[in-house]
């Protein structure tokens, strides 16, 4: 057992991720608060991007984060496009400097966008 220094909670060492940094080869915390931190920062992330993308709807002007998404303006280019990137980081570094293939939308724009050019699965 081995005490999370997060949560503070005694843990099989099951629940820790490895990490050859530490004497154990253990994380100091356990993998319910490193998955935590992780996702917050994941979402940290994407506001600072969708800020630095005008923060709101291209479209309507609806600046509500839980609603915008990122939009690749060739549409369909878009996700074989995205999936040639290895990670989230290095795909969201492309957006930051490609600002103008991308437009920020919110799900209902996005929704209409797509109507509109015939992908009526969405
Ligand atoms: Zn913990
Ligand atoms: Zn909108």
């Amino acid at each position: 057992m081995k005490e999370c220094t997060k949560c503070g909670v005694s843990k099989p060492y099951s629940e820790y991720h490895a990490d050859k940094r530490n004497n154990d080869g253990k994380q100091s915390s356990c993998k319910t608060c490193t998955n935590a931190r992780k996702s917050e920062s994941r979402r940290v992330n994407r506001i600072k991007l969708l800020k630095d993308l005008g923060g709101e709807c291209d479209k309507c002007g609806n600046s509500d984060v839980r609603v915008l998404q990122i939009d690749h303006i060739q549409a369909g280019e878009g996700n074989a496009h995205r999936k040639s990137f290895s990670c989230r980081r290095a795909y969201w570094r492309f957006i930051r400097e490609n600002r103008k293939l991308f437009q920020l939308l919110c799900a209902n724009c996005h929704c209409i966008k797509s109507y509109d050019e015939g992908d009526y699965n969405a």
